[in-house]
């Protein structure tokens, strides 16, 4: 079965890759006002993620995240596909 699996983000990685003060600087939003947040606010952040013992963090909007070893991978309906070629073929 083919399935779609979302790109994850190595929370030490991203921690180690960014230690210049300020690269951090809207890496991440607030997913309630949409404002990016600001280097002390990203870094407290992903303390906090390593703090709740999560290793990787989701970077496309996933709904079967595992904070351990990333996406856990989501099936794709092959029948929904095929149905929606018949109808492109029939449109003449
Ligand atoms: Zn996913």
């Amino acid at each position: 079965m083919s399935q779609t699996i979302h790109m994850h983000a190595d929370i030490r990685g991203m921690l180690d890759h960014h230690r210049r003060k300020g690269s951090l600087k809207g890496v991440f939003k607030n997913t309630e006002t949409g404002i990016g947040l600001s280097d002390q606010e990203a870094r407290d952040y992903l303390y906090d993620c390593l703090a709740k013992g999560w290793r990787v963090l989701p970077v496309d909007g996933c709904d079967n995240f595992d904070y351990q070893t990333g996406c856990k991978g989501h099936p794709i309906d092959a029948d929904d596909n095929s149905e929606n070629k018949k109808e492109a073929t029939n449109s003449t």
